[in-house]
């Protein structure tokens, strides 16, 4: 039986792929050999990850002067790679700090040149996004970066800055293909895929033509996007498999009736667990009704000391991975696309049962 995966990541993938990738696994298409052991150049492989690439364009419906990049180094490779490409030497860079992700990023960025910290969470204890009013922006920003979901605080924008010329640069590690977006509002948009996307080991890139081509001298040839977008990210040999199986994800999630789909359950799934939160006195959840995260539901219980039974009586229900990250503690249950309604009624149903016996 398999158990509901409430993981930040790695996580819950869906069923029905896993059984497709197992039911491949031996013998690819009656080739005879696994996609593993392809080669990457092979007529073969170059067609799972062409259709991967175009599967994912039509769930997000990405313009065509976009690359869509499959690279490997996970999302905070590209906190060195987005100044490294993204930021002249002489530049600035604006930087929104919601928590420890977008904290990292731009840590990282200061490594290569100037920083703009031009708004910060931080004023609200990361429990709200201060609105772009209060934004201090820079004259001439080569781009501004912020996280679009904050995996361990479950802080989410439900808007999109809007800057004029200034690119702007999103982390949506753990929340693409959650909804639509428009990505044409967005000069890169990064995810590592272990979240929504498929298994680690790949990050997705989806660059705007325009911001290729600007990466400084000293850009090892590795982290140039130019050189991935030129080579069909195979400058090297890519994550194969993982690139496969995300493919395989794309097609589970057209089929499924792609992002439009994913909001109407992703809506209906936090709404049920948010609820639960709000309406008991045992559970919370401190973050503003307009930055609580779809993906990401970090709660604490009344009385900490209970945490460990709470886990153990999860555990016990087939409920896992539901400790908060060590640096927060408390709780967090993941909810992405591959976590279904009823994972979230069971864990609902379990939290007002653990209440009733210890609340
Ligand atoms: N950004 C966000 C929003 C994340 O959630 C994570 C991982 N949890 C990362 C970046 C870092 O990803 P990776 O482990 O792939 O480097």
């Amino acid at each position: 039986m398999r158990a509901h995966n409430f993981c930040a990541g790695p996580a819950a993938l869906p069923e029905a792929v896993l059984q497709k990738a197992q039911a491949e696994l031996l013998d690819w298409h009656g080739k005879g050999l696994s996609v593993m052991e392809m080669s990457h150049r092979s007529d073969e492989y170059v067609a799972v990850a062409e259709k991967a690439e175009q599967d994912l364009r039509d769930l997000l419906a990405i313009p065509s002067n976009y690359k869509v990049l499959f690279l490997q180094g996970g999302a905070s490779q590209q906190f060195a790679q987005i100044p490294l490409n993204l930021l002249p030497e002489d530049g600035i860079a604006d930087y929104v700090d919601t928590g420890i992700w977008s904290k990292k990023s731009l840590e990282e960025a200061r490594r290569f040149g100037n920083v703009n910290v031009a708004a910060s969470a931080k004023a609200y204890d990361y429990f709200a996004i201060p609105g772009q009013n209060d934004w201090q922006l820079s004259k001439n920003a080569a781009y501004l970066h912020y996280a679009s979901n904050e995996t361990i605080g479950g802080l989410q924008f439900d808007w999109v800055p809007d800057l004029g010329d200034v690119p702007l640069v999103v982390d949506m590690s753990s929340d693409i293909l959650s909804r639509p977006i428009d990505v044409s509002q967005f000069g890169m948009i990064y995810a590592g895929a272990q979240k929504n996307i498929g298994p680690s080991g790949l990050v997705v890139v989806i660059i705007r033509e325009d911001l290729l081509g600007k990466a400084r001298s000293i850009c090892p040839t590795m982290l140039d996007y130019k050189v991935a977008a030129d080579n069909g990210s195979m400058y090297n040999t890519p994550a194969t498999f993982s690139w496969y199986l995300s493919g395989l994800v794309f097609e589970w999630l057209k089929e499924q009736g792609g992002v439009e789909e994913m909001e109407r359950r992703n809506r209906a799934k936090q709404e049920l667990l948010y609820g639960a939160i709000d309406a008991s006195d045992f559970y919370t959840n401190p973050i503003a009704r307009n930055a609580r995260s779809w993906m990401n539901v970090p709660f604490r219980l009344a009385d900490e000391k209970l945490d460990k039974v709470f886990l153990a009586g999860a555990e016990a229900r087939g409920l896992l991975n539901l400790k908060g990250h060590r640096s927060v503690g408390g709780m967090r249950a993941s909810i992405y696309n591959a976590v279904g309604l009823d994972a979230v009624q069971a864990l609902v149903g379990y939290m007002a049962e653990f209440e009733k016996e210890h609340g």
